[in-house]
């Protein structure tokens, strides 16, 4: 009986080892999160960043939402960014002049989006990103990352941003160190600001009621840079909140959680 017992277990053993030989062999990640690939710096040059956990160095590859189901490679490793179901949110919007824009809105929105694009491109050498953001306004979330989105129950592009719900005129911080590279006041964004943190690191905070930084800006984390409003296409007060990590928008929730790089070794 007894040894019945422990060949099952044997046997149990010789499954869970495998199956996590198998995952060792090939690296999986979850969509719009970031994969920790050990690297050794002096094999860098200024235009990549790396991030240092535990006395070591690591290259951190965004896992973008846009290519569930693919691979992504960095140096000799491939990461499967695996197939996740983030849930769908329904909103509507009664002024249908925000829903389907005349042709003077619509051309604004197409500069606009232009502009921002340009912003997003920026990619700063001076500064090392830290990954380690604190939240940028007390509030409640109102929309997680990777939510499809209907309005009025017609499908549109996914959420890839959070959405934190606080009264109007609520602080927004800085959540890491950066450089203000984009002020402007936007049609769908309304009043909007992007904050480079380095090297591919970007962050963008919409419909603020007021912004209380200048374009060139240098910031401490934690410095105030505006208060939370409803300008721009909106249902209620919220910061719309992204982040881009090498033009992949990543999930900022996971970056506001206590120890997250730690999370991801
Ligand atoms: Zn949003």
């Amino acid at each position: 009986m007894l040894k019945i017992k422990m060949n099952n277990y044997f046997f149990k053993y010789i499954i869970l080892f495998s199956l996590s030989l198998n995952l060792l062999s090939e690296n999986i990640g979850q969509p719009g999160e970031l994969f920790a690939i050990k690297v050794d710096i002096n094999n860098f040059d200024e235009t990549t960043s790396f991030i240092k956990i535990n006395d070591s160095f690591y290259k951190l590859v965004p896992l973008s939402y846009l290519k569930q189901g693919e691979y992504v490679e960095f140096n000799n490793s491939r990461i499967f960014i695996q197939k996740k179901d983030f849930g769908e949110s329904r909103i509507t919007i009664t002024n249908n002049a925000l829903v389907n824009l005349s042709d003077q809105d619509r051309e604004r929105t197409i500069k606009e989006s232009s502009i921002i694009k340009k912003a997003l491109q920026s990619y700063s050498k001076e500064m090392m990103p830290k990954f380690d953001f604190i939240n940028p306004v007390q509030g409640i979330i109102s929309s997680r990352y990777g939510k499809k989105r209907f309005i009025n129950d017609s499908p549109r592009s996914p959420h890839l941003a959070l959405d934190i719900a606080a009264p109007e005129g609520t602080t927004v911080f800085a959540p890491e160190d950066g450089k203000i590279i984009l002020i402007g006041n936007f049609f769908y964004s309304g009043n909007f600001i992007v904050i480079d943190h380095g090297r591919g690191l970007i962050s963008s905070y919409s419909h603020l009621s007021s912004v209380s930084v200048s374009e060139g800006d240098i910031l401490n984390k934690g410095q105030k840079i505006g208060e939370v409003g409803s300008t721009g296409r909106v249902t209620g007060p919220h910061l719309h909140w992204t982040v881009y990590y090498e033009k992949v928008r990543i999930n900022p929730e996971s970056l506001i959680k206590d120890g997250y790089l730690k999370t991801l070794l």
